[in-house]
């Protein structure tokens, strides 16, 4: 009886023709996730994939949880590989029995049998009558509930036999990197990590860029960034962080155009320059976290002005999603605790009181006209940093 790791892989199956790149790219994906956990085995089969480790003392409780965040995971399992026997199988499950009701008070179960390999000499009815049968037999207190069961036990017949009790969730969506890379506009708030994770989810790497503006921003707000970019990074691989100086062109907005259309104008410079370095960068779209509604500068009117002057497709995964919603993904995926850390953003810095929420962008481009936009943008893309955030993957 050997322990393993069973995976599921959902949507995988109907991609074609490149099926097997997609497969690669995933087993890719688990071999990293799990790199720290010690020597095992990736398999493979039809259908299913396989953790199998090299030595007995293996944490699977460790692996689950790592390969949990592995996008294209559709669920997983702790289970045990014995010979595709079905004495084994009646042995094994009265033994796994037996151990659940050492720590629980179980009055009923069911058993559900799934014969992949059809050579096998019984049906699925049948090994789930046999098995049962037995159980019932060695645990009188015990009866069968179809329905609502203390406790499953789930028997897969394939070239061996896999036996388990639980099916864990994963992530779902496409291995990471099989969907080319888009630059993530990545503030400190809650709703762009978890933008650019939904991003990540459809197999988009990531790369990511944030604007600050010292001394209005510390050096404790970026740390925060980087942190949030760090979490990504576990589910999307490595990430290259741009950090953009901002103050100036934040002031020379202040000073030149009115009050009024502050953020609109800001927000505007922001996907110039994200434009520039997703293209420098290898990324062939922009990620935003906006959602229509949720504040000034992102009324339809506002999302209009600020698309205005980009080219390359802008994501915003949320931006039908309620906040409550999103939240609840901040935290599914560890992003919540960081983002609420209370810095700063340079957004929140210079925002007006009673900010236009119906710009036209005539009026948006006029009030540009008394800047320098071309030389503000140079300067401010010739004077970036480059953090390369590694993920740190669960040991
Ligand atoms: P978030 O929670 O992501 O900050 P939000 O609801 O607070 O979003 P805004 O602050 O208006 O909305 O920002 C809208 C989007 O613009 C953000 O989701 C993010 O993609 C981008 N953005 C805002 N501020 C920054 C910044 N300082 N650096 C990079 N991108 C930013
Ligand atoms: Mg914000």
């Amino acid at each position: 009886m050997k322990k393993v790791i069973l995976m599921r892989c959902g949507e995988l199956m109907l991609k074609g023709l490149n099926r097997p790149y997609f497969e690669k790219m995933l087993v890719n994906s688990i071999k990293k996730a799990v790199g720290n956990l010690g020597e095992s085995k990736i398999i493979k089969t039809q259908g299913r994939i396989f953790l199998e480790p090299e030595f007995d003392d293996y944490d699977i409780k460790k692996g689950i949880r790592a390969v949990s965040k592995v996008f294209g995971i559709v669920s997983s399992s702790d289970a045990v590989k014995i010979p595709c026997e079905i004495n084994e199988v009646i042995r094994t499950t009265i033994l796994i029995t037996e151990e659940l009701l050492k720590q629980n008070n179980f009055s009923s179960f069911k058993i559900i049998a799934k014969r992949a390999d059809k050579s096998f000499e019984l049906n699925s009815p049948e090994i789930c009558a046999l098995a049962g049968g037995k159980v019932l037999e060695k645990f009188p207190r015990l009866r069968v509930d179809v329905q609502k069961p203390d406790f499953t036990i789930y028997i897969e017949i394939r070239e061996s036999a896999y036996l388990y009790t639980e099916i864990i969730p994963g992530m779902g969506g496409l291995p990471a990197g099989t969907n080319g890379r888009g630059m993530l506009l990545l503030s400190g708030g809650i709703d762009s990590p978890v933008a650019g994770w939904m991003m990540a989810r459809r197999g988009l790497g990531l790369n990511a860029v944030h604007f600050q503006s010292p001394p209005f921003t510390s050096e404790r707000s970026l740390e925060k960034v980087k942190e949030l970019a760090g979490i990504l990074s576990i589910y999307c691989g490595a990430i290259k962080l741009h950090i953009v100086p901002f103050t100036k062109i934040q002031l020379a907005i202040n000073e030149k155009c009115p009050l009024d259309e502050g953020t609109v104008i800001t927000r505007r410079f922001m996907m110039r320059i994200a434009e520039a370095l997703a293209a420098k960068s290898g990324c062939q779209a922009l990620i935003t976290g906006e959602s229509v509604g949720q504040v000034a500068s992102q009324t339809i009117q506002s999302i209009n002005a600020i698309n205005e002057v980009v080219k390359m497709p802008v994501f915003r995964p949320l931006i039908g999603i309620d906040k409550n919603e999103t939240v609840d993904i901040a935290r599914k995926i560890d992003t919540y605790d960081t983002s609420i850390l209370p810095f700063e953003d340079c957004c929140t810095v210079f925002v007006a009181k009673h900010p236009n929420i119906r710009p036209l962008t005539k009026e948006i481009i006029k009030s540009e006209k008394s800047l320098n936009i071309d030389e503000l943008t140079a300067d401010a893309i010739d004077s970036i940093e480059i953090i390369d955030i590694e993920p740190a993957y669960i040991r």
